[in-house]
Order: C-alpha cells, then structure tokens, then sequence
C-alpha cells in the first residue's frame, strides 16, 4: 500500500451541518492514506495532534475529510522527527518534505496492550495464548475461548505423552476434559488445580464450541490456561535457568581458586 503526503490546502467545503471541522485545522498540516473509517481510497486527512510512539514513529491523531471520523495513523519519518519535537517537525516534514513521511498504518483493536505469556511455554502455544489474550481484551469471549481450548488442547496432549505410562482409551486421549481428569489423576497435575479446571466440560460441550461464551466463562479459560501453562512450562523452566546459574557459580568459584 503506497501513501503520499498532500500540503494543499485543504479543499473540500465545510458540510453545513459539522460547523466545527476546521478547529486545529491548518495549511499543510494534513497527510493522505487510505480511511479506515469510511474506506475511501487516497483520502486527504487533517493532522490535529501528535505524540511520539516507538522511535523513530509518532501516531497522529487524524480526521478524515470524507467521513470526517477520526483516525490514529502510525507515522514516521526516520530523518526529521525526534522525540523533543516531534509534534512540530512532522508538522514542518508534512509541509516541507511531505515525502519523507510514510503512514505505516492505522491504529486497531490489535494495538491494545495484552498480557504477556508465561515464560518458557512452547512457541506454538506461547502464539496461541497472545492470541487468546488478545481476543479477551477486546471483548472477543467465544473467540479467546476458543485459543485457551486450543493451548489446553495441544499442552495436555504433550504432557500425556511425555508421561511413561500406558496410554488411556481413546476418549481420553481425545477429549479435552477427560484428559484433564486422567492428568489430575496420574498427578501430572497439581490437585491445587482442580477448581479451575471446572471451566472444562466433561464433554468439552462448554460455551466456546456453543458460541455463548460471555466475559466470565472467558475469563475463567484464560486463566485456567496460563496456571497449566506455567505449572508446565514455567516452573520447570526457572528451575533449570538456576540450575545453570548454580552449575556456572561453581565452575567460577573453582577457577577463581587457585591450584595447589
Ligand atoms: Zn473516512
């Protein structure tokens, strides 16, 4: 997607009915980019303000001369934009070298902040949990559901095959809840975890395969989800970074010391 920077003054007439669309309005102080909002292609979008984002780019805070709603584009400009200026050398860029700065893209739904996943967990999983997170924070109940039943679903699975034990029918292996029931069971679980795990329908029928999850249910998979995570993950994984922290005070302590 290929954006330019437009410091004509701006042309499209005040709509008599928005008397108030020229406030913050300025000569040159306006970029073009597709509008989120309304879908116009190479819309002209008015700059109102400005603060800095990670360097070297600066989220604008725009209004759309189509639609006239307000979007926050993701800009930069690597050569004239600093963080003690910033506001006023992308105004001075956006007159004076418009095509040194480049709109990356809109601000969404995706930028909001979402909790990290626990350390040590698989990548694939580690994934599909940000994922989950992400679908929670932004009000997405059946789908964040649905991400937490997957992490539980491929880390039990691992976990019940790692265990040295003869493996359960078919419908254990299978179903997420029996799964659960068998790893509580044969303590590959901490018992600690049973009430959470009361989330997880016996015959995994539970709102995310029934699309009538709300905020609650959600929240109580996400957070079943992370405890298994870091009892599976985590712990074992700080446990061996200061096993090697050990191993590495010795070897030091023994070269530190000198031979008889
Ligand atoms: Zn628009």
């Amino acid at each position: 997607m290929t954006f330019h920077i437009n410091t004509r003054k701006p042309h499209m007439a005040r709509p008599p009915n928005r008397p108030d669309q020229d406030i913050g309005r300025k000569e040159g102080e306006n970029l073009v980019a597709d509008c989120p909002r309304c879908g116009a292609k190479k819309m002209t979008f008015d700059l109102f303000a400005s603060v800095p984002g990670l360097e070297p780019m600066c989220e604008a805070f725009c209004q759309c001369r189509r639609c006239f709603r307000s979007t926050i584009f993701l800009v930069t400009n690597d050569r004239a934009i600093n963080r003690s200026h910033q506001h006023q050398d992308l105004v001075n860029a956006l007159k004076y070298a418009p095509g040194e700065v480049q709109v990356i893209r809109p601000l969404s739904l995706a930028d909001v902040l979402t909790e990290l996943p626990p350390l040590h967990v698989p990548e694939d999983i580690s994934s599909i949990f940000v994922e989950a997170s992400r679908c929670l924070a932004i009000g997405c109940m059946n789908a964040a559901g649905t991400m937490c039943r997957l992490c539980l679903d491929l880390a039990t699975k691992r976990r019940m095959a790692d265990l040295d034990l003869e493996s359960p029918n078919k419908w254990t292996q299978e179903k997420l809840g029996p799964r659960l029931a068998w790893l509580f069971e044969h303590k590959a679980l901490p018992a600690s975890m049973k009430g959470l795990a009361d989330c997880i329908k016996e015959d995994g029928n539970d709102g995310a395969h029934e699309g009538t999850l709300g905020a609650a249910e959600a929240g109580d998979l996400h957070d079943f989800t992370r405890q298994l995570l870091v009892h599976l993950y985590s712990n074992d994984g700080q446990i061996r970074e200061a096993e090697s922290r050990r191993m590495a005070r010795r070897a030091a302590a023994r070269s530190a010391t000198p031979s008889p």
